[in-house]
C-alpha cells in the first residue's frame, strides 16, 4: 500500500489530479491503472517458476527418460515444461544444451516462450552468456 500511495502522490505532481477529494468511481480507476503498470512490470521480471512433481510423460528435452518435473513459468499462460532431473536446472538457467533446446522445439515449444527466448539463445540454440549485470 506503501508504494501505491508513492504513486498516487506522483502521478499527483503530474497529473494534478485531485489527492483529497476522489469518487469512489475515480479510486478505482487509479487503482486499475496502478495494477495495470505493475502486472507490465510483473511480466518484464525474471519470474521464478513453479515445480511440480509428476510422474507421467517424457523429458521433453531429452526425450530419452521419464519427466521427474513440471516446471511453470509463472504468470506465462501455458508455457509449461515437462523435463527430468537433469534438464530442469539447464531449462531454468537458460543453459540447455544444442540438444535439448531443439528437442523442447520440437515437441511444440517456441523461441517466443520466455525461458526458451531468443534474447537467452542464438538461432542454432546455443546458450548465450549474460554479459555483465
Ligand atoms: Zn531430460
Amino acid at each position: 500500500m506503501e508504494e501505491f500511495t508513492k504513486w498516487m502522490v506522483d502521478r499527483h505532481i503530474r497529473t494534478g489530479s485531485s489527492l483529497i477529494e476522489m469518487t469512489e468511481k475515480e479510486a478505482i480507476g487509479y487503482l486499475m491503472e496502478y495494477v495495470n503498470i505493475l502486472s507490465k512490470e510483473f511480466n518484464k521480471m525474471n519470474l521464478p517458476k513453479k515445480k511440480s512433481v509428476v510422474d507421467e510423460g517424457m523429458c521433453e528435452a531429452c526425450n530419452g527418460v521419464s519427466a521427474q518435473w513440471l516446471i511453470e513459468s509463472l504468470g506465462r499462460d501455458g508455457e509449461t515444461y515437462l523435463v527430468c532431473g537433469n534438464c530442469s536446472p539447464p531449462l531454468s538457467n537458460r543453459a540447455l544444451s544444442r540438444k535439448q533446446f531443439k528437442n523442447l522445439l520440437q515437441n511444440g515449444h517456441s523461441t517466443s516462450e520466455f525461458l526458451l527466448h531468443s534474447d537467452f539463445y542464438d538461432e542454432d540454440g546455443n546458450a548465450l552468456q549474460p554479459c555483465g549485470g
